[in-house]
C-alpha cells in the first residue's frame, strides 16, 4: 500500500478547504471493489463541494469528486474482475463515501456500471454525472409519451453541463429544441449542439402566472424556481417536465394550475440513488443517443491542480458544456 494525490477536503474553524494532497492507501472507506480511476469531471455538485458553498460534504477528511470512471484494479465481488471498464456516477461517493478526484477509488461493486464498449473512460466523464443525469431526464420525457410530433422542448439552463447533453441527445432523437440560456453569446454554440431556437432566459424569470400561453411539448429544468415555475406553466396540454436541478435556487413558486387544468406532468430526476437498472439503460442509450463529435465539441479538459478554478467557475454559472479531469 502506498499513497497517492487527492483533492481532499478538510474541515476548518470557518468552514472546509480544499487542496491537493498525499493519501494514505490504506485509509480508503469499505468496499469489495478498487477501481484505478482515470477520469472524473466537475459537475455543479463538486463546485459546492470544492467552493464550500454548501454543505455537500458530510464525512472529514473527504476525497472530492461525484463520478468517474476507470479500470478495476482488484475485485473481491463477484461481478467484477481485474480489467473492467466501469462507471460510477453519485451514491454518496464525495458527499459521505471517499470520491473520485484520486487516483484510486474503493466503492460497493453494486455501485458500477460496466461500461458500454464504444464509449471510452474519458468520454464516460465527458458525459459525467451531468449527461447521464440528461438522459435521464429524456428518459422520462420519453416515458410520459412526449414524442417529437407533440412540439418543442425547451432546456432551461442550456449552456451548462445538463443542458448541453440536453440538447444534443433531444435534437439527435428528432426533437426540435429550444434553449433557454442567460448567456445569449453561446447561441451559436447551443445551435452546433442542435438547438433551432434561443430563448433568452429573462423571458422564464419574470413574475409567474397560474397559466401563461402555451409554448412547449415538455422541457428539461436544472435550474429550479421563478424558472421552473414559469416553464411549468407555459407547457401545452398534457406535456412533461423533467426538474433535475437548482442552479437557481431550490424553491418552486407555482400553482397547481398546470397540473389540474393542462394535465402537465412534473417528472423528478434523481442520479445519486437512482436505481441501478435505470443507470445501465441510460449508460447503454448513451452509447447511440448522442453524438459523439458534439460531446467532444463541448468538452474540455483540466488535471487536478484546475480543480479550484473549475469549480469557482460553475458555482458562478460560467461553464459552458462539459469539463473532463484527468486523473492519471
Ligand atoms: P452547470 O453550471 O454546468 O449548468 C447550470 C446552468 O444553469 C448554467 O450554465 C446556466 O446556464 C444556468 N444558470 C446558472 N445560474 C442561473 C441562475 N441564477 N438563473 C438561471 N439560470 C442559471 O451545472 P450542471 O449542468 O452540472 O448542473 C445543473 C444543475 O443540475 C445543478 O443544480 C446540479 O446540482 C443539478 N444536477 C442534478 C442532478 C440530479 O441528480 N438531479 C445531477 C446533476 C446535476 P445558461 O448560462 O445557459 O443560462
Amino acid at each position: 500500500m502506498g499513497t497517492f494525490k487527492a483533492m481532499v477536503i478538510e474541515k476548518t474553524e470557518s468552514g472546509t478547504k480544499a487542496a491537493l494532497a498525499d493519501f494514505d492507501e490504506a485509509n480508503l472507506m469499505d468496499g469489495d471493489v478498487t477501481v484505478a480511476v482515470e477520469y472524473s469531471t466537475v459537475n455543479y455538485k463538486d463546485g459546492l463541494a470544492i467552493t464550500g458553498k454548501a454543505p455537500v460534504v458530510r464525512r472529514f477528511p473527504m476525497i472530492a469528486g461525484v463520478d468517474f470512471a476507470g479500470t478495476v484494479e482488484s475485485s473481491n465481488s463477484p461481478n467484477w474482475k481485474p480489467g473492467d471498464k466501469v462507471v460510477l456516477n453519485g451514491w454518496g461517493t464525495g458527499e459521505t463515501h471517499l470520491g473520485a478526484y484520486a487516483e484510486k477509488s474503493r466503492v460497493k461493486g453494486d455501485w458500477l456500471v460496466k461500461l458500454p464498449a464504444s464509449i471510452s473512460t474519458r468520454d464516460a466523464m465527458a458525459i459525467g454525472t451531468a449527461g447521464y443525469t440528461a438522459m435521464l431526464a429524456v428518459m422520462a420525457l420519453q416515458r410520459n409519451g412526449l414524442t417529437p410530433e407533440r412540439g418543442p422542448i425547451a432546456v432551461t439552463g442550456a449552456a451548462g453541463g445538463v443542458g448541453s447533453v440536453a440538447v444534443a441527445i433531444l435534437s439527435k432523437l428528432g426533437f426540435t429544441v429550444h434553449a433557454v440560456t442567460g448567456r445569449p453569446e453561446e447561441g451559436d454554440y447551443l445551435k452546433s449542439l442542435g438547438a433551432t431556437e434561443i430563448v433568452e432566459r429573462k423571458d422564464l424569470s419574470g413574475p409567474v402566472k397560474p397559466l401563461a400561453k402555451e409554448r412547449w411539448a415538455g422541457g428539461i429544468d436544472s435550474v429550479g424556481s421563478t424558472m421552473l415555475a414559469n416553464l411549468l406553466s407555459m407547457t401545452k396540454y398534457g406535456g412533461t417536465v423533467a426538474a433535475c436541478g437548482l442552479a437557481a435556487g431550490m424553491d418552486l413558486p407555482s400553482s397547481v394550475a398546470p397540473f389540474i387544468l393542462r394535465g402537465v406532468c412534473l417528472s423528478g430526476i434523481d442520479s445519486v440513488m437512482c436505481p441501478i437498472e435505470l443507470r445501465r439503460v441510460a449508460w447503454k442509450r448513451l452509447e447511440t443517443d448522442l453524438d459523439r463529435p458534439k460531446l467532444a465539441a463541448m468538452t474540455r479538459e483540466i488535471g487536478l491542480s484546475g480543480l479550484p478554478e473549475a469549480a469557482a467557475a460553475i458555482v458562478a454559472g460560467q461553464v459552458r458544456g462539459r469539463i473532463v479531469v484527468k486523473i492519471r
